[in-house]
């Protein structure tokens, strides 16, 4: 495969979902610690930026651990709205105030409402990734396909389409990544073929044109140790987004090894 000419620096970002209480995950955050403090110690180079995105309870017990550290801290989603009568919802200021740079919008998990009972359409992600955007925050602007939709061969389409639907006139590579998750690998344990996720990563990137220059195109579902290196080596994969395997730092390192081109 084609190497890509100036790749952007990767990002690996762990979604904790609706997982880890303050004394596991600040324990699991320490020990993620540990490991790059003992990669840096052996003069080698940490060449990815690294994020966890906890439940919002969590921002405030894992800010002062990663305060100044290479691991930065992202909320999982934000409301649509600065401020105001919308209960549950947290906003995009409310995540910065407690210490996020990212946050992630469109989340196969909000927009597929049967299971979860969200539903959102590509205008309610694209509100919240304005949302972030007014506030400083970098959105993590998840797309992907179902399994229907793929078996229909309409994979490209309906990425496309979210693209456009979703991402604000505004998004650019300073406050924009982009998440490809096919819905079907999402804690499935299958990826598509490296020739798949390469596939509709250079779709992505033709279809972002100019205003995706330089932006980060994260692969995610399903993403483990073992498989992260060879994903990460595809063109147009600037990273990845990472659900179960990023729960615990075992887990998560060797992917974010895998994202530098390293080994455990
Ligand atoms: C996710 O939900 O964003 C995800 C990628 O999950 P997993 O890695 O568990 O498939």
């Amino acid at each position: 495969m084609a190497t890509q000419a100036n790749p952007p620096r990767p990002l690996v970002a762990g979604n904790w979902k609706m997982n880890g209480l303050a004394k596991p995950g600040l324990g699991e955050a320490k020990r993620l610690l540990a490991l790059i403090a003992r990669h840096k110690a052996a003069r080698r180079k940490l060449a990815v930026d690294v994020a966890i995105c906890p439940a919002a309870s969590l921002l405030g017990v894992l800010r002062p651990a990663l305060k100044g550290s290479a691991v930065a801290l992202g909320g999982q989603d934000c409301g649509t709205a600065a401020s105001g009568a919308f209960t549950g919802d947290i906003a995009a200021g409310m995540l910065k105030e407690a210490g996020a740079k990212y946050v992630i919008v469109g989340h196969s998990e909000r927009r597929h409402g049967a299971k979860h009972g969200h539903a959102e359409t590509d205008a309610v992600v694209k509100a919240k990734a304005e949302q972030a955007h007014a506030v400083g925050l970098v959105a993590i602007v998840c797309v992907g396909e179902t399994l229907a939709e793929r078996d229909a061969d309409r994979t490209l389409d309906v990425v496309a389409s979210q693209l456009d639907g979703s991402l604000p006139a505004a998004a650019d590579a300073a406050n924009t990544v982009v998440a490809y998750e096919p819905v079907w690998a999402i804690g499935s344990g299958r990826t598509p073929t490296l020739e798949e996720i390469g596939a509709v990563h250079a779709a992505m990137r033709r279809r972002l044109g100019a205003r995706g220059r330089g932006m980060r195109l994260l692969y995610g579902g399903s993403v483990k140790g073992s498989n992260a290196a060879e994903i990460l080596r595809v063109p147009d994969v600037n990273g990845a987004l990472v659900g179960g395997a990023s729960l615990t730092a075992a887990d998560f390192w060797p992917i974010v090894l895998g994202a530098t081109g390293g080994s455990v």
